[in-house]
């Protein structure tokens, strides 16, 4: 199929300063976990997406200096000439595709905390991170000024001879040109703070100092958070915003415009939950009336309709993504071969980016299991090993795992059964798309439900059997497949065990009338009454999600949190914002606290703080500490149960126990995959059938393959010598 003629202006090549992009998809800084220090890793995944379509690729925010050090977490780092030659590997392998590679220069201030380096980090003024615990910088006086921008200067040199296209002075998360622009770090009197001209002053001397240094063979860019989204306290864009697009516009080849800081990056990689594709465009339009340069911006564009309107309406010139390269390396190609239906959408989970704010381990991608794995799995996105036996495979539960492991075994040729209960692919994630703002996580299921029909066409003996009855050992055993995955899911605990006691809590049970699990709440059979408590102990989206829909609903709701509650939604940037709509419902909560016992209408809870501080042996029988004397009825009409999961393992352990019944039924191998393995993230599930789809012709499919390190090695040469080789399995 051609594409729609209408999206041609996405294929139009484009000019910035020195170089050419060959069209209008460009993949901005992001994270991944690889940086200088992996370079098969950061060389794999960025050149995939060149294969992929994509003009440009650029490097994670890339570290100019010590000084500029962000460890835990993992950036890229230019201080010397062993990351010129790890980076140049990333460069030639984009070269390769014709595409453009691009580098972050990056100098964090107080948001660089300097664990490795113990360097002194500095910025305009003497502040304390909002960021980073405990990290405050030094004020710079006019000498350090000049010396940090000599790092800038000195580091673009290195960029260039690592032939890098592109070179960026990264001022956008509040890093530190935007902290010398914005009054709220910057409180200089002297000629660097103040008025706009002098708070641009580092800024703009900053360009030029790095384009007069490369920038006859560089295109210079600039990332800019054109507002920080705080109103007239810090950069607004009709203010301040535009006046510096203006003035530093002639020293600049390339815009790549963002909203907000670092303390909420939110704002900026919006999860869908809280904001839909092109959210910053009421932001960065005005920048496209000022600058007479190539603008782009970022905002989940997976939609070419989208994307070319963004376009045509001149509210950018190129479009930016992270994220949906993420998802789909190909997109471009996708869009160009008119593939519409085969681009793997972006469900803008954040997923990617909390691995990021963890600490620094390679990135997953909840929708594309490859993403990280492309060199050291040597796993390419749309290729695929072909079948080496002529296995046919049944794979029970069509959830996130079953459902991918069928459409890459499908991918490789095998035959392939996929065999679930319910009425529609997705498992659970049917259910988890109807809570508030996760809509837009159902493209999970969609990709998996489009790709299976299209290849269950091209290969009739695949069957997708849905709606079928319950699975069991028996009829698995008798069904004449030769290899079987199970990849039945998990469920909600009914009977309140949890991470904190590991045991369940007397008097919880689902099945009575006034309490219910997650499941039920969403199933909607259940009646649920005005006072609603929720306990959990689990840190993710369901115990938030549940509270805003049923408060939206009209209960009262109190959630009685064990830990801390929504913590992995920090990771996913989705956590301020969460907070903010559960404060404006109206949301209790009793924190710190979890529950000893439930009656009727009623739970004790406890301080989980409450027994005591100093701890004393008292002998056999006795706890070391004082009795928690804490306990304290709260009263509910019902209660909601989110304190932890269980794998849907029993169909797995039956077979597993009659294993000796296997060879007479002609079945060699039984696997278990995804949740009913063991509850994880969706993103972990997926991996876990994807996995298993290519190594399912391996000795031992249950268990991975080993998979390429990319470690210093004591006595040995850091990495390996000889040709640099990005080896796929296909
Ligand atoms: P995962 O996240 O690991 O993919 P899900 O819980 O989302 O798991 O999906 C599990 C799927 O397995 C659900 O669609 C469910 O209907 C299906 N399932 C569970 N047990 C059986 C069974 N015994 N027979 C058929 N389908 C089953
Ligand atoms: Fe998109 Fe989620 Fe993948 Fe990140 S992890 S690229 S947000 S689908």
């Amino acid at each position: 199929m051609a594409r729609d003629p209408k999206h041609d202006i996405l294929f139009q090549p484009i000019q910035i300063g020195p170089k050419t992009l060959r069209n209008r998809f460009y993949q901005v800084p992001h994270c991944i976990g690889a940086g200088s220090d992996k370079p098969g890793f950061q060389a794999a995944h960025r050149s995939l997406k060149g294969e992929g379509g994509w003009a440009a690729m650029n490097t994670e925010y890339c570290s100019i200096h010590p000084e500029s050090d962000d460890t835990m977490r993992l950036s890229a780092r230019i201080w010397d000439e062993g990351d010129v030659r790890n980076l140049r590997a990333m460069t030639d392998e984009i070269h390769k595709y014709g595409a453009l590679a691009g580098i972050e220069m990056w100098y964090g201030g107080a948001h660089a905390p300097c664990l490795e380096s113990r360097c002194t980090p500095r910025g305009p003024s003497q502040y304390a991170s909002e960021f980073e615990t405990l990290s405050y910088c030094k004020e710079m006086d006019l000498a350090e000024i000049a010396m940090v921008q000599q790092y800038y200067v000195d580091a673009a040199y290195r960029a260039r001879d690592a032939g890098f296209d592109i070179v960026y002075v990264y001022g956008a998360h509040s890093y530190l040109p935007l902290q010398f622009l914005n009054p709220y770090y910057n409180k200089r009197t002297d000629k660097y703070g103040g008025s706009l001209e002098n708070r641009a002053r580092f800024w703009i001397e900053t360009l030029e100092k790095v384009r007069k240094a490369v920038g006859s063979d560089c295109a210079i860019a600039t990332r800019f958070a054109v507002d920080t989204i705080y109103g007239p306290e810090q950069i607004e864009i009709e203010v301040d915003g535009m006046k510096f697009v203006e003035m530093a516009d002639p020293l600049v080849d390339l815009w790549d415009v963002d909203v907000g800081d670092i303390a909420e990056w939110g704002e900026d990689a919006g999860p869908s939950r809280f904001y839909q594709q092109g959210h910053q465009v009421p932001w960065t339009r005005f920048v496209k009336q000022v600058s007479k340069k190539p603008v782009l911006g970022v905002g989940r564009y997976t939609d070419p309709e989208k994307m070319t309107e963004i376009v045509t309406k001149g509210f950018a010139d190129i479009i930016g993504a992270a994220r949906p390269s993420i998802a789909d390396p190909f997109l471009p190609k996708k869009i160009e071969e008119g593939r519409y239906d085969d681009i793997r959408v972006c469900i803008g989970c954040n997923v990617c980016i909390s691995r990021w704010e963890i600490g620094g381990p390679p990135m997953i991608c909840t929708q594309n299991a490859t993403a990280g794995e492309e060199y050291r799995r040597g796993w390419h996105p749309e290729k695929f090993p072909k079948a080496q036996t002529k296995d046919s495979v049944l794979v029970v539960g069509a959830g996130p795992s079953g459902a991918e492991a069928a459409r890459v075994l499908m991918e490789r040729g095998y035959t392939v059964h996929l065999y679930d209960k319910a009425e529609k692919i997705g498992g659970h994630l049917n259910s988890v798309v109807t809570l508030p703002g996760l809509g837009e996580w159902g493209y999970h299921r969609d990709y998996r439900e489009t790709q299976i029909a299209k290849l269950i066409k091209k290969n009739k003996d695949c069957v997708l059997a849905l709606g079928q009855k319950p699975m069991t050992a028996d009829a698995v055993l008798q069904y004449g497949a030769e290899k079987v995955i199970i990849a039945t899911g998990s469920s909600w605990n009914t009977d309140g065990t949890n991470c904190l006691t590991h045991a369940p809590i007397p008097g919880v049970d689902a099945s009575l009338p006034d309490q219910l699990t997650p499941e039920q709440v969403l199933e909607g059979k259940k009646p649920i009454g005005k006072r609603v408590v929720l306990l959990t102990s689990d840190t993710y989206f369901m115990a938030p999600s549940l509270a805003e829909k049923l408060a939206t609903a009209g209960h009262e709701v109190t959630i009685v949190s064990g830990t801390h509650l929504a913590n992995y939604m920090h990771f996913t940037l989705e956590y301020p914002n969460m907070m903010r709509r559960l404060h404006e419902l109206g949301v209790k909560e009793i924190g710190h606290h979890f529950c000893s016992r439930v009656e009727r209408g009623r739970l004790e809870v406890y301080n989980i703080w409450g027994d005591g501080s100093k701890r004393s042996y008292r002998g056999p029988g006795v706890s070391p500490r004082d009795a928690n004397k804490s306990h304290r009825w709260v009263e509910f009409d019902s209660l909601v149960l989110v304190t932890g999961r269980h794998s849907d393992n029993a169909l797995y352990n039956e077979l597993k126990s009659r294993e000796a019944e296997w060879a007479q039924n002609g079945v060699k191998g039984v696997y278990v995959i995804g949740d009913a393995e063991i509850p994880r993230l969706i993103a972990d599930a997926t991996f876990s059938g994807h996995r298993i789809a290519r190594e399912i012709d391996a000795a031992t499919p249950q268990y991975p393959l080993p998979y390429k390190r990319e470690v210093a090695v004591w006595g040995a040469a850091h990495m390996p010598g000889g040709e640099f080789k990005i080896e796929y399995k296909v």
